[in-house]
């Protein structure tokens, strides 16, 4: 398919694939995937890799991810014969010197600040994009997220391929395709983040719980 160099922010019709195959021809190498290794990382990398066997990935190792999580993303190194990059905050043992203990739940922003805020800004600071896969139907706050936007925080374009799916599209598409998945989505995990602040919960519920909050500052 050829896309025409349009505008970035008339892709609203595009499907996800479309979409993916849109950004990487227009921004190819400086384009960066982060993982999460929730569902739609899964989704999001089989299809992008599937368009350009060169695509680049990320993660933010907050160093407090669930077993599980570490087990999926070895297994999708392996499936897709990738390396994903990781960037980092301070280790567990200097942030407690730095912070004291527990920032987690004396200062949520702090410490998403430390692990996961600042270390996108180091992983995007060189690139013109960057993919993510959020979903409008995740939460009231992402319901009017655009499939390209400008992130105006960090410079950078920011896509959103699966922004118009919901569940049951990303486990069709899971299934289909026989990938590999954290086991968690199994055990009643919505979504799946730090092992401090995360509970099962349907959708987003189990981020925070109780907190009222529900976004650790990346989107
Ligand atoms: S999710 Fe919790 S433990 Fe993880 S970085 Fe944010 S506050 Fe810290």
């Amino acid at each position: 398919m050829t896309l025409a160099p349009s505008p970035l922010t008339d892709l609203e019709e595009l499907s996800s694939a479309e979409v993916l195959e849109h950004a990487a021809e227009r921004f190819g190498q400086r384009m960066y995937v982060a993982c999460s290794f929730q569902k739609e990382s899964s989704v999001l990398m089989h299809q992008l890799l599937e368009i350009d066997p060169q695509a680049r990935f990320f993660t933010l190792d907050t160093g407090l991810f669930f077993p599980e999580t570490y087990e999926t993303w070895a297994a999708l190194e392996h499936r897709f014969g990738i390396e994903i990059d990781v960037y980092q905050g301070p280790s567990v043992a200097r942030q407690a010197a730095l912070h004291g203990d527990e920032l987690w739940k004396r200062n949520p922003d702090a410490c998403c600040g430390l692990r996961k805020v600042s270390p996108l800004e180091e992983a995007l600071a060189d690139v013109d994009a960057w993919v993510s896969g959020l979903r409008r139907d995740q939460s009231p706050g992402r319901s009017r997220a655009p499939k390209i936007d400008w992130d105006d925080r960090r410079g950078v374009w920011k896509v959103n391929p699966l922004a118009d799916w919901d569940d049951r599209d990303v486990w069709r598409y899971i299934h289909r395709h026989d990938l590999p998945y954290n086991g968690l989505h199994d055990r009643g995990y919505g979504s799946i983040g730090c092992t401090h602040c995360t509970k099962p919960g349907e959708g987003r519920e189990g981020r925070w719980a109780n907190s009222g909050r529900s976004e650790c500052g990346l989107h």
